[in-house]
């Protein structure tokens, strides 16, 4: 572990209690493909982390969710995190959750941090000047500070709306944090085949990305699998 490069903490932006976008230097050339994690640690324990920025920028950007003591190791330890101080990174970015530009239609299913690989896509294809791929965000949180991309998201929408839709939905429609919302209630895994439908996604020109939360994951895979639909997956942690 000691020989592993480091990366300095430069920009932190706390959404709410349990989670936060931080953006990390790292001390030699990184290169990655948009969807790839990385790998960081603090103190001997290191866990991988989906990129949300895209190669073209000049930091490494993650949303991180904290999972509090005793089931959480690393993200107590990077909660408490200042500007300035260093984590350690592998110094290879991993994973074959990546663009297949073979498809023309993305659907991009997300529980909160889960969305971080698809920012990470859609930056770099609009960089890039990218044309004929569409792409469908559907992101799950259970209150209406968790998504954490949603103006980003919004923004690009409007400037690309032949491109860019997004979606956002909370599971907790009834409880006091979420009084303002005025927007799709549910969990995400249950409205896949509404906005599949609504979006007039077709199966052959679809690819359905999972990305987050395991049992989102395998609920929505058993609604989309038998039914035909091409799906990739990201799972965070194990059940
Ligand atoms: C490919 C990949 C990409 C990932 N990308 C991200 C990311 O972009 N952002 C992010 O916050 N995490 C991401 N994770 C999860 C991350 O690696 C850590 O597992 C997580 O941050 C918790 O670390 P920990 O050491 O605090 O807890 P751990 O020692 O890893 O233990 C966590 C345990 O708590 C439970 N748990 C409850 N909520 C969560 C949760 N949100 N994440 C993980 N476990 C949970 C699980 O049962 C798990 O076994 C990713 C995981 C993988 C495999």
């Amino acid at each position: 572990m000691a020989d592993l490069p480091i990366a300095k903490i430069v920009e932190r932006k706390e959404l709410s209690e349990d989670l936060w976008i931080v953006k990390l230097k790292p001390e030699i050339d990184y290169t990655f493909k948009p969807g790839q994690y990385v790998t960081i640690g603090s103190e001997g324990i290191e866990r991988p982390y989906s990129i949300a920025s895209a190669p073209y920028e000049p930091f490494i950007e993650l949303f991180v969710e904290l999972v509090p003591p005793p089931d959480g190791n690393l993200t107590p330890i990077l909660h408490r995190l200042d500007l300035g101080e260093t984590v350690t990174m592998r110094p290879r970015a991993k994973g074959i959750f990546t663009l297949e530009p073979a498809y023309q239609d993305h659907l991009m299913v997300a529980t909160v941090t889960g969305v971080a690989p698809y920012i990470s896509m859609i930056r770099q294809y609009l960089h890039e000047g990218g044309s004929g791929l569409r792409f469908f965000v559907l992101e799950g949180a259970s209150y209406t500070d968790e998504f954490g991309y949603d103006d980003e998201l919004m923004e690009l929408e409007r400037d690309h709306p032949d491109t860019v839709k997004f979606l956002a939905t909370i599971s907790r429609p009834a409880e006091k944090r979420n009084a303002s919302w005025a927007g799709e209630t549910g969990r995400v895994n249950t409205l896949v085949e509404k906005y599949l439908a609504a979006y007039g996604l077709e199966r052959e020109n679809t690819l359905v990305h999972l990305c987050g939360h395991p049992g989102m994951i395998e609920d929505a895979k058993e609604r989309l699998t038998p039914a035909g639909w091409n799906v990739k997956e990201e799972r965070f942690w194990k059940d």
